[in-house]
């Protein structure tokens, strides 16, 4: 007996299997990744068509690999908000295909609970626990009181830490650096920006220092790498596909930034959890996940806060922090133990692409 998930919310068509003791059976993943970086960016038809080619090959693999039919499965765990709208649709029309052809419940999936929770899965982490989600769509800081209940600090007002870092990288055209031409805009920066020597000569002003929350703002450093980038490019004739020759001081630069920027609000929620005694006192631990959450210069700065704040620091290994089944089968494995969402009758099963947390907004944190 086991837990099928399946992910299809933005740009990577993923499944897995684990069994009811947590043991992965097997996962597949179709990956995105490449065709929209040739495009410059998601195209939502496109995801859609691909999820559309690759949902049953994918469910399909995962089964065969484990040598598994859907007679051997409890519920199916499918992803149901947030995301791309035309996206979630997919995964969430087969997941009734197979729920009404096998007579199997529905476990509906938040996205972002996932990604925190698969955490869980290889560490010892008990609840409540502070999480940091980094991705390409979110940016947020909440308290995890259990499988179902996040209390939500703060989010962004605007962009995403991974939307910043695959606009910038575009407009840099790191594709055209051959090392760095496969990459997610996230780890092409990282990669560049290990091989700086001069970022002194590029500021990234800190946003939303006056405001005492626990949100987020990215499109300041959005606009200032574009000016970065235009002024140098001026400044070098750079024509057509040339990249502008300090192109990896202005990569750490920008990763710089955005770390200040995401310790700066971390420490605040610390700061918030502490005075409103969210947290055990002799057990405090904050999960970082979502994709960018691979980085390891904002792994090591977080983890330097941590020590700081008392805190332990858990993140899932790099490919369960970028999209994958995995997270979702395990976030199902995790509501099924409890009996929670276990879901029957299909016509309560709906996408809600825009759900942004279900739970409370707090302002004037500490
Ligand atoms: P969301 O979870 O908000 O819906 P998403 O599912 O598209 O968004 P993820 O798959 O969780 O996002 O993460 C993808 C993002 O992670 C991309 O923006 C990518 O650039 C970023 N990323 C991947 N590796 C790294 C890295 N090493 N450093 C920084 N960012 C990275
Ligand atoms: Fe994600």
């Amino acid at each position: 007996s086991s837990i099928l998930g399946i992910e299809t919310s933005c740009d990577d068509t993923g499944c897995a299997l684990i069994d009811l003791n947590g043991k992965i059976l097997s996962e597949a993943l179709h990956s995105q990744n490449l065709i929209h970086l040739r495009n410059g960016g998601i195209i939502p038809d496109i995801a859609q068509d691909l999820h559309r080619r690759y949902i049953k090959p994918v469910v399909d693999k995962t089964l065969e690999k484990a040598d598994l039919s859907m007679s051997d499965i409890n519920a199916i765990a499918v992803t149901v908000e947030p995301g791309l709208p035309l996206s979630l649709a997919v995964g969430m029309k087969y997941a009734k295909h197979l729920a009404r052809k096998y007579q199997k419940p529905i476990i509906p999936i938040h996205h972002m609970e996932a990604h925190a929770l698969i955490a869980r899965m290889d560490h010892d982490i008990s609840f409540p626990f502070l999480t940091l989600l980094i991705s390409g769509g979110h940016c947020l800081l909440a308290v995890a009181q259990d499988v179902n209940e996040f209390k939500l600090l703060g989010q962004s007002l605007d962009g995403a830490p991974g939307e910043v870092f695959d606009k910038a990288a575009r407009r840099m055209k790191l594709r055209n650096i051959p090392e760095l031409s496969q990459m997610s805009g996230g780890q092409a920066i990282e990669t560049a920006a290990a091989k700086a020597t001069n970022h002194d000569i590029f500021k990234f002003p800190l946003p939303l220092t006056e405001t005492k929350d626990c949100n987020f703002s990215f499109n300041g450093f959005k606009s200032t790498a574009l000016y970065h980038i235009l002024k140098k490019e001026k400044e070098h004739n750079i024509e057509g596909d040339q990249v502008i020759p300090e192109v990896n001081d202005l990569c750490l630069a920008m990763l710089m930034g955005t770390t200040r920027h995401l310790l700066h609000r971390t420490q605040r929620a610390m700061e918030f959890c502490e005075i409103n005694n969210l947290l055990p006192e002799n057990k405090k631990q904050l999960v970082v996940s979502g994709g960018v959450a691979c980085n390891n210069y904002i792994f090591k700065a977080l983890s330097i806060l941590c020590e700081e704040y008392d805190y332990k620091i858990y993140r899932p290994q790099p490919k369960l922090c970028t999209d994958n089944g995995l997270m979702i089968a395990w976030n199902g494995l995790e509501k099924w133990r409890k009996r929670i969402d276990i879901v029957t009758d299909l016509n309560q099963i709906n996408i809600n692409p825009t759900s942004d947390y279900d739970a409370e907004e707090l302002h004037n944190c500490a």
